[in-house]
Formats: structure tokens, sequence, C-alpha cells
């Protein structure tokens, strides 16, 4: 038994490194560029123009943590901007409570986002982002509600909230 267990293991680690190093450039390249030639600003205009947070989130596709963002329990009516540049990406008719501890949608504004598959986690996601400036926003699901059965799972510090 244990024989089996080291031998495993022993296949098992260098398997993971191989497969970290082939994975590692694509999280370089993660980071989505912006449709809009005025968005596509530098890393340090970026920097001026965004907390130190939001920058983490939004250009270097970061998380944050669970149950952090006070718009995790916004109820109001309004619409969710993207916090980069702007642009509306969610209206709260669509927000619902996933659990999750993050602000989850079951749809977005047409044409407000863009996808696409992140191996972060070995496992590939989909990540979604402002279709304007590029920003990260965070990934979709498809086990959300009716009738869209998706769940958009968004980092709050992504979103600025504008009540009606
Ligand atoms: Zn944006």
């Amino acid at each position: 038994m244990n024989q089996y267990l080291s031998r495993r293991t022993f296949i098992l680690i260098p398997t993971m490194s191989i497969l970290k190093i082939i994975f590692k450039p694509m999280q370089v390249l993660a980071s989505s560029l912006a449709s809009k030639e005025e968005w596509n600003l530098s890393k340090e205009e970026w920097q001026d123009k965004l907390s130190p947070e939001s920058y983490y989130i939004l250009r270097e596709e970061g998380t944050e943590r669970a149950f952090s963002s006070q718009l995790n329990n916004e109820k109001r009516k309004g619409v969710f901007h993207c916090a980069g540049c702007d642009l509306p990406l969610f209206l709260s008719d669509k927000k619902y409570d996933s659990g999750t501890g993050w602000p989850s949608f079951w749809d977005s504004i047409q044409g407000s986002v863009e996808t696409k598959v992140d191996f972060k986690l070995i496992v590939p996601r989909t990540e979604y982002h402002c279709s304007r400036c590029g920003g990260h926003q965070g990934h979709v699901f498809n086990d959300g509600p009716a009738p869209t059965g998706k769940r958009y799972c968004n980092n709050g510090l992504a979103l600025r909230f504008v009540p009606d």
C-alpha cells in the first residue's frame, strides 16, 4: 500500500510541475486587451486611475475575498458599471443572492462583457471582462437560476453601483 502511494506521488509531482510550466504562460496572457483604442492604457496609467485593490482585480485578474464587498448586499434598483471605464455591465433586476459571497447576476447587459477560458485553477473556467476596457470582472458558471441558467460571479471591487 505504502509502496503504491509513494509510487503514485513519485509520478504525480513531476506531472504537476510540468502542468504548472505549461499553464504559467497562460496566466501572463490572461490580461485582456481593450477593444477601444482609447482604453488601451499603460500599466502606470491604470495604476493612477484605480485603487491598488481594484487594479489587482481589473488588470491582474485577482479575486477579492468572499463576503468582503458591500455590493454583495446591494438591493437597490440601479446599474452596475465597470469600475475601470464606467461602461454599464449589469442591471439590478438581474442580480440575485447566490450565497457565494460575491455579487452575482444571471444576465449581463447585451454586449457589455466578453469571455475567455482561463486555466488558473488548472480546471478550465470561463473568465469574463468588460468589452470596452478589457478589465477582468469575474467568472461565469452554468449553475445560475432561470431563465439563463448562468451565474456571473463578479468582484465587487470591479464594479461601481449607480442607483436609479
Ligand atoms: Zn471597462
